[in-house]
């Protein structure tokens, strides 16, 4: 564990979700999507939402162009740490728009709606059946200052009622970012690698455990493949993430 390392306690994450909770009863639900008033992620753009269809890497669940491939070529040169990745969908229309939303204007009750979105993916991965007992959710943490200035992490907002919802635990104080990074936006799966090593560390309570990763958006991989690798570092026996948008 790096001497940086800051390890953000349960009970403040259990605070900030009490005071995200209370904030969401004083909106009148508007979607995340379109804007209309009357829910949190309306039919019309769940109806919208364009799946990720396979084939799709078996790694880091990048859509492949070669039917019969099970691996991406970046995966092939520099497979991640993943048992498996899915995510709910592309990142595109409405849920392009919700991600930003969820982002900057975070709300419980809407997050809650898109986190209905990630069960289908984790039950795809297998892990939300009697094999997965022993299957821990984790979050994929901000930097903690970078946490305090946004008032709460959305990957949080998403993973706690996802874990809720497949009776699984979710543990985000588990796995912590120790160092700040730049921003990934235009840089290649390489660099983006380069960029994230080392970022994250996690608790050896992880030890001979299944980990689910839950994150907002998947663009390489590289992030994930990260905080797996801090996880089996820690003892973690898999590492599995799902994600709700897919960028590619
Ligand atoms: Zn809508
Ligand atoms: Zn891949």
């Amino acid at each position: 564990m790096g001497s940086e390392t800051v390890w953000p306690g349960g009970l403040a994450h259990r605070a900030a979700d009490a005071l995200a909770a209370w904030l969401d009863t004083l909106f009148v639900p508007q979607c995340l999507g379109c804007g209309r008033s009357g829910h949190h992620f309306c039919d019309r753009c769940r109806a919208a939402l364009r799946p990720v269809l396979p084939p799709w890497c078996s790694s880091c669940g990048q859509p492949l162009a070669l039917p019969g491939a099970i691996t991406c070529p970046a995966c092939r040169r520099a497979p991640l740490p993943l048992a498996g990745m899915r995510s709910a969908a592309l990142l595109h229309g409405p849920l392009r728009r919700a991600v930003h939303r969820l982002k900057y204007r975070g709300r419980q009750g809407a997050a809650r709606a898109l986190a209905d979105l990630l069960v289908p993916p984790v039950r795809e991965l297998g892990l939300s059946d009697g094999g997965a007992r022993r299957a821990i959710v984790l979050p994929v943490p901000l930097h903690p200052q970078r946490e305090r200035e946004r008032g709460y992490n959305q990957a949080t907002l998403l993973a706690r009622p996802l874990a809720g919802a497949l009776a699984l635990p979710c543990e985000p104080h588990l796995i912590c970012r120790q160092r700040e990074t730049a921003p990934q936006v235009g840089l290649s799966r390489r660099e983006r690698l380069d960029n994230v090593r080392g970022a994250f560390v996690a608790s050896p309570r992880l030890a001979g455990r299944v980990v689910v990763l839950v994150d907002d958006v998947a663009t390489t991989g590289s992030t994930l493949g990260s905080a797996a690798g801090a996880c089996l570092a820690a003892g973690a026996s898999s590492v599995y993430a799902v994600t709700l948008a897919r960028e590619s």
